[in-house]
């Protein structure tokens, strides 16, 4: 089959054929229809620090995909050939502490695919049967190929009570887009999000924020001020990665303002804990999506008329993968997907 490969310790990824990979008796094989790069798929490809540490090769690459079922394990239950399906992409060690409580989220021992272990960027990809999740009939597929974002979205902005609530989003990348579309869908007040890329500025404003700030020439403070806020934001949820960008947020939180943290810092970020202190803020760090909590309320908020598809920007074929990761690197894109029927 057709695959991505990080074949060499070097900058790119390369288009292979390489065997399929094997069904165990409690796997799922699908012919995978159609991808999404995430930014993970770029610090693969660019091959940076991160990568080198993390990455055996060489590796089949990617996570974010929508498939088939061709065919299941003789162990498995629930399961068919024709059914549309996406994935989670941390496969959980099942006995750990977390695992046995049912927070496989928080298992130590995650795996990753298209990390760790085989990926998607593929014509076909085996899972085990406990990472498969079932699309409803008719769902849009270049939505259901990018869940696994949509559920960082998710997870993260549902990691508090938002119903009346002023929120802000630092970092308007596909995950703060989507998320911005999951907070008002979820009853917040104002969302507020802020980026220095004007393009994605935009993006946001069509995915219907209340305001997208460039933080190049507006502040936060004016922003509060301008939309009669009193206290500051209930909600802050940080997206970019970026030192300025979370302590800014810090400083722009209502006492007692809870602050969800899916943006991953590059280096240590210096912050004024005083502030958290006296203003009692609270911190959660989010890592991935809840098994499977998270993918339930993603797909019932879609039913509900959460619509996130404007956050797809390009869709080449995966023979054409090099323009995909171009369109990444510009910073002018939103989700960008890759479509593998292109081999059949
Ligand atoms: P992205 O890199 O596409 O988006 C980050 C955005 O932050 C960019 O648009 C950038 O212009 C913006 N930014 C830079 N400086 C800023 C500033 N000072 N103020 C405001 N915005 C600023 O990333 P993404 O794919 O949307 O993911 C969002 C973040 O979440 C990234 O840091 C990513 O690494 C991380 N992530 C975490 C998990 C997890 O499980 N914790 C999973 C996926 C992604
Ligand atoms: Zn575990």
């Amino acid at each position: 089959m057709k695959a991505l490969v990080k074949r060499h310790a070097e900058p790119g990824l390369w288009l292979e054929d390489v065997p399929e990979p094997k069904l165990g008796i409690n796997d799922v094989l699908i012919r995978v229809d159609r991808t999404g790069i995430c930014g993970t798929d770029l610090h693969i490809y660019n091959w940076d620090a991160w990568a080198q540490r993390t990455i055996p090769y060489p590796m089949v690459v990617g996570h974010e995909f929508v498939g088939e079922i061709v065919e299941v394990g003789s162990n498995v239950n629930d399961f068919f050939a024709g059914e549309i399906v996406s994935g989670e992409g941390h496969v959980v060690c099942g006995r750990c502490r977390n695992c046995l409580a049912g927070r496989r989220h928080l298992c130590a021992h995650t795996v990753g695919v298209g990390v760790n272990r085989p990926g998607a960027f593929a014509e076909y990809l085996v899972l085990p049967m406990t990472n498969v999740w079932h699309h409803r009939p008719g769902i849009d597929l270049d939505v259901a190929s990018i869940f696994d974002p949509l559920g960082n979205a998710v997870h993260t902005a549902l990691s508090f009570d938002l119903l009346g609530e002023d929120v802000l989003i630092t970092g308007a990348g596909p995950i703060g887009i989507m998320a911005a579309a999951v907070a008002k869908h979820a009853g917040a007040r104002y969302v507020v999000i802020t980026d220095v890329n004007e393009f994605r500025l935009n993006l946001a404003r069509q995915m219907g924020v209340d305001l997208a700030v460039n933080v190049k020439n507006q502040n936060l403070a004016d922003i509060q001020k301008n939309l009669g806020m009193a206290e500051g934001f209930d909600v802050g949820l940080e997206m970019s990665g970026n030192p300025s960008a979370f302590r800014s947020m810090i400083d722009n939180m209502a006492h007692g303002g809870k602050i969800a943290m899916l943006g991953i810092p590059s280096e240590e970020i210096a912050i004024d804990w005083n502030k958290v202190v006296f203003n009692m803020l609270t911190i959660k760090g989010i890592y991935g999506r809840e098994m499977y909590e998270t993918w339930y309320k993603m797909t019932v908020m879609l039913q509900s008329g959460l619509d996130i598809s404007p956050v797809i920007t390009h869709r080449f074929g995966a023979n054409e993968f090099e323009r995909g990761f171009q369109a990444m690197k510009t910073g002018e894109s939103g989700k960008v997907i890759l479509d593998w029927k292109v081999f059949r």
